[in-house]
């Protein structure tokens, strides 16, 4: 099934003189299961792409599609829902809340869609844990815990609607080698066992060749599309 569909989609920024188009005519599909990465040079426009996929903002031309859902033909509150059921984010930094605990943090996406009785949004958070290996930590406070620790607690946050598309932006981007291996480790687990798909922005040339396609964009244009047939 077609997760994402983008047809000749083009963003600017700025209007009038000033106005500079960076991303020209994206055309590009991600079906159920693909775990691909997006690499390209800074200021390509991969941060500009996945803020549009993702449905933080709206594309001047072209079509986007989540789902099978057009975004253009929905309203602010739709896209908001659609965003909150369809799509989790990794991003480089974790922004967990501090004050809370790594289970309160995890509970966090459920907490403001609301309609669970907090047992059941209690029981999913600690699977989601266990599932990257944190439920001993699960009192503990985001703080308290490594950056690594604190990664996966990041992507068990973004799991807790079961999206079937995870964005990541530079998910590893803050930890070190051996750590960032976990963490991509982990999100690709979650890719198997669940068919959710990931995009994954990475300068990592080693974790872009463990994704199965890697999508390269320059100067706001996909210039190579490519299955990895190394994995
Ligand atoms: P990265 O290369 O890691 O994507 P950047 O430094 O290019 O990070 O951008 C960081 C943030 O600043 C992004 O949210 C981006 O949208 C914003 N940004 C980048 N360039 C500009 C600019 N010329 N004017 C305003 N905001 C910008
Ligand atoms: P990347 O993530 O690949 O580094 P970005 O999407 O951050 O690229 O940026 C693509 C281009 O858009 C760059 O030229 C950047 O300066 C520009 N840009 C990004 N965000 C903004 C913004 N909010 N306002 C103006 N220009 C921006």
């Amino acid at each position: 099934a077609e997760v994402l569909r983008l047809d000749g989609v083009t963003k600017s920024y700025g209007s009038g003189e000033v106005e500079t188009e960076v991303l020209h005519g994206i055309d590009l599909v991600l079906e159920q299961g693909e775990f691909a990465a997006l690499i390209g040079p800074s200021g390509s426009g991969k941060s500009t792409l996945l803020n549009l996929i993702g449905l933080l903002d709206r594309p001047k031309y072209g079509r986007l599609s989540i789902q099978g859902e057009e975004a253009s033909q929905l309203e602010e509150a739709e896209l908001t829902r659609l965003r909150g059921r369809a799509i989790g984010f990794v991003f480089q930094y974790h922004y967990l809340i501090a004050e809370f605990t790594a289970l309160e943090n995890v509970m966090m996406p459920m907490l403001v869609e609301r309609g669970r009785p907090d047992a059941e949004m209690q029981k999913r958070a600690e699977s989601l844990l266990e599932k990257v290996g944190l439920l001993q930590w699960k009192d503990s406070r985001a703080t308290n815990i490594s950056g690594g620790q604190q990664q996966r607690v990041a992507i068990a946050r973004a799991l807790a609607m079961n999206p079937a598309l995870v964005l990541a932006d530079e998910p590893t981007g803050n930890l070190d080698t051996h750590t960032a291996d976990g963490v991509f480790e982990l999100m690709r687990e979650v890719n198997l066992s669940n068919r959710t798909t990931f995009l994954i922005v990475t300068h990592d040339p080693r974790l872009a060749a463990r994704c199965d396609r890697i999508i390269e964009l320059v100067d706001g244009r996909i210039v190579s599309d490519r299955p990895n047939t190394r994995t």
